[in-house]
């Protein structure tokens, strides 16, 4: 993929803060981590939710999402959006057309895709969206037209790694941390002694291929700024969600 190295720079739009790369466009698409301001959901969630399985009001998310789009200039895809069911687990399902509008409203509609934390598309005009409260959001977007990462020159490929909790607020387990360190030796465990599930990330992309100079890390602890972001940890369990959301344009 040609253009510039991928990059995150914070846009604005009433009320409604993104982090976007501004050389995205120019390259046929469009991706963008959200932050929590500028929509209509009330506390714990507000304002800006957009996960429907939470606890918010349905109609509230669904205008939180048709502001986000309208932020991005995207609002006459509202009804092709597709979101998944998400459940921590590991499989990839690969949208298409046919699966347009898929979770596109809490109220109501299609359901959304089932148990998926990876969305794939090549189709255009499909926006997909994913809902995060701490966990590390990552977009990946590989030149065309091929569509299995399998069959992609991984080197072209850039990554986006957005908002998530940071290891100054991340302890885990003896256990856990010690299957990080073997896998990616003992920088995974940052000087404050917690996990820093970025560098995994990244360090992941790179060991498969991607090139670390299409790897961008936004760098911003969630549980750190709940003021902007959502955090999981930091706010008990009850609170809304953020979203990293892509779309191939025509
Ligand atoms: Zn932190």
């Amino acid at each position: 993929m040609i253009g510039k190295p991928p990059s995150l720079q914070r846009v604005e739009s009433d009320g409604i803060g993104i982090w976007t790369d501004p050389g995205a466009r120019e390259l046929g698409f469009i991706m963008g981590f959200s932050e929590r301001t500028g929509g209509v959901s009330a506390t714990p969630f507000g304002s800006l939710n957009l996960a429907g399985h939470v606890g918010d009001a349905s109609a509230a998310v669904d205008e939180n999402r048709r502001r986000l789009l309208v932020a991005l200039g995207l609002e006459h895809l509202r009804s092709q959006m597709v979101s998944a069911e998400q459940v921590h687990g590991v499989a990839t399902i690969v949208v298409g057309e046919s699966d347009a509008g898929r979770g596109a409203y809490a109220n109501g509609g299609s359901p959304p895709v089932s148990a998926a934390d990876a969305l794939m598309t090549r189709a255009v005009e499909l926006p997909m969206l994913l809902c995060f409260a701490d966990c590390v959001p990552v977009i990946l977007a590989a030149p065309g037209p091929s569509l299995a990462i399998v069959q992609t020159d991984v080197s072209g490929i850039r990554a986006y790694i957005g908002p998530h909790i940071g290891p100054c607020h991340y302890q885990v387990s003896d256990e856990i941390m010690s299957h990080f360190v073997n896998g990616f030796g003992t920088v995974a465990r940052a000087e404050s002694g917690g996990l820093d599930l970025g560098f995994v990330v990244a360090a992941s992309l790179e060991s498969a291929g991607v090139d670390p100079c299409n790897i961008v890390r936004l760098g911003v602890c969630t549980a750190e700024m709940t003021d902007r972001f959502y955090s999981y940890r930091a706010e008990a369990g009850l609170t809304g969600r953020h979203g990293a959301f892509a779309c191939i344009l025509s």
